[in-house]
């Protein structure tokens, strides 16, 4: 998605005509079917967010094909009731906007961009894995598997969380793996979900339980990796009691209803986003835990920082590969992207935390968090925002 993103936002820029892109992926290109099930990955995409998908034309698309808008959120501590002193409710009503965010899945934006992609100058060039990265006189040489190489006066490195881009470059990552492993699957609630991104937090990690578009749930259980095991293997109906314990019975009675996957969860920052003629951006530069839904947004934002940086410097008659020009663009987001990270990994650890005394303060904070006007407001513009600050 952030690789997509750069590429459409720098192909539609005021200086496209000044730059020759090239997208490299080693997975087979992402198409999307509207007859097809809903997809394991969706993603809780922030106004800020749709609003830079927008900026390409993808937007209208995503939204109009299968998204589901969300209006409300509520976040509640496993000890409570879903209905509670301490539950953090959010409406949309209250900041005046029509919508919190929206539930899209993954392959449909990627079909979206590509679709925008597709009539413009880039070269897309997917089933094409990259086996090496050399920098040599000033510029970057790609060797992809197949033999080729190419050479690239700016390597953005959008290649996820095992960036071989931010590796080959030898750029450091601070890396802390949570003891969890994010469960993902949907279900079919015996109640509405009311357009309302739910979250329970207990012991063991969060519960995220997001609305889809046909009335199901997507669920992100961020769980032992012996519990995360068991989901796996469990029958449709033990998964189902599973995760209607979970839940609190906050919807009901839920049913399992769709297909079932698991990802390894752990919280990464690399030191540097930038080199001479090199940008990390989206999960390359940092992962986050999904407990806040903020992963993709962050790299969207990241994406349309560096796209507007390179714009300008060409503008300007930079290079847009120099690093002060780059630098501009690692100071804009690697703080915001900092923040980020250490408030989902210290929410996670303050959840997860079995003292009751812990238990009862986190629960007056939460109360406290309620009425306090400030506090919730900034809290609310942070997400909208995708995590731009
Ligand atoms: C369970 C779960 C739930 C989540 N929910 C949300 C959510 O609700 N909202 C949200 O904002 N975020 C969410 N996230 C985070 C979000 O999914 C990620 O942050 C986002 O997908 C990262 O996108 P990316 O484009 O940076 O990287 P990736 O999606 O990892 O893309 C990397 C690309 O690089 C390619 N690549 C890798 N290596 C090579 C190579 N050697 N050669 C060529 N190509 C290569 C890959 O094929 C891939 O296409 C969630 C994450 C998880 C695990």
């Amino acid at each position: 998605m952030a690789g997509l993103t750069v590429a459409a936002l720098l192909a539609n820029s005021r200086q496209a005509e000044a730059l020759r892109l090239t997208v490299i992926d080693s997975a087979p290109r992402p198409s999307f079917d509207p007859d097809d099930d809903i997809a394991l990955r969706v993603s809780a995409i922030a106004n800020g967010s749709a609003d830079i998908l927008d900026n390409i034309g993808a937007w209208d698309t995503a939204v109009s094909t299968r998204a589901c808008p969300y209006e409300h959120m509520r976040v509640w501590d496993g000890a409570d009731d879903s209905d509670g002193a301490s539950t953090l409710k959010f409406d949309a009503d209250e900041f005046a906007v029509p919508q919190l965010g929206f539930i899209v899945e993954n392959l449909l934006i990627q079909d979206a961009i590509l679709k925008v992609l597709d009539k413009t100058d880039v070269s897309l060039r997917f089933d094409t894995p990259i086996a090496a990265i050399d920098s040599a006189g000033g510029t970057y040489r790609v060797q992809l598997e197949d033999g080729r190489e190419m050479d690239a006066d700016l390597l953005i490195g959008a290649d996820g969380a095992r960036s071989l881009v931010r590796e080959s470059a030898g750029i450091d990552v601070t890396r802390r793996p949570y003891a969890q492993t994010a469960f993902v699957t949907h279900l079919r609630p015996q109640e509405s979900h009311g357009a309302t991104a739910r979250q329970r937090f207990l012991d063991d990690g969060p519960l995220g339980m997001l609305p889809l578009a046909d009335g199901r749930i997507s669920v992100v259980w961020s769980t032992t990796h012996e519990t995360a095991r068991q989901a796996m293997a469990a029958s449709d109906e033990e998964l189902g009691s599973m995760l209607t314990e979970a839940s609190d019975q906050v919807l009901g009675e839920l049913v399992a209803a769709g297909p079932r996957g698991t990802f390894p969860l752990c919280a990464q920052h690399a030191r540097n986003y930038v080199l001479p003629r090199l940008a990390l951006i989206g999960d390359a530069a940092h992962a986050v835990h999904p407990l806040a839904g903020q992963g993709a947004n962050l790299g969207l934002a990241d994406a349309s920082t560096l796209s507007t940086v390179i714009e300008e410097a060409i503008k300007k008659g930079e290079h847009p590969g120099d690093r002060p020009v780059l630098r501009r663009y690692e100071r804009a987001r690697k703080g915001a992207n900092a923040t980020m990270l250490h408030l989902m990994t210290g929410l996670n650890q303050l959840f997860a935390a079995g003292s009751p005394t812990i238990g009862e303060l986190r629960r007056a904070g939460m109360r406290l968090f309620n009425v306090s006007g400030p506090l919730r407001e900034r809290a609310v513009k942070v997400a909208l925002g995708a995590g731009r600050q």
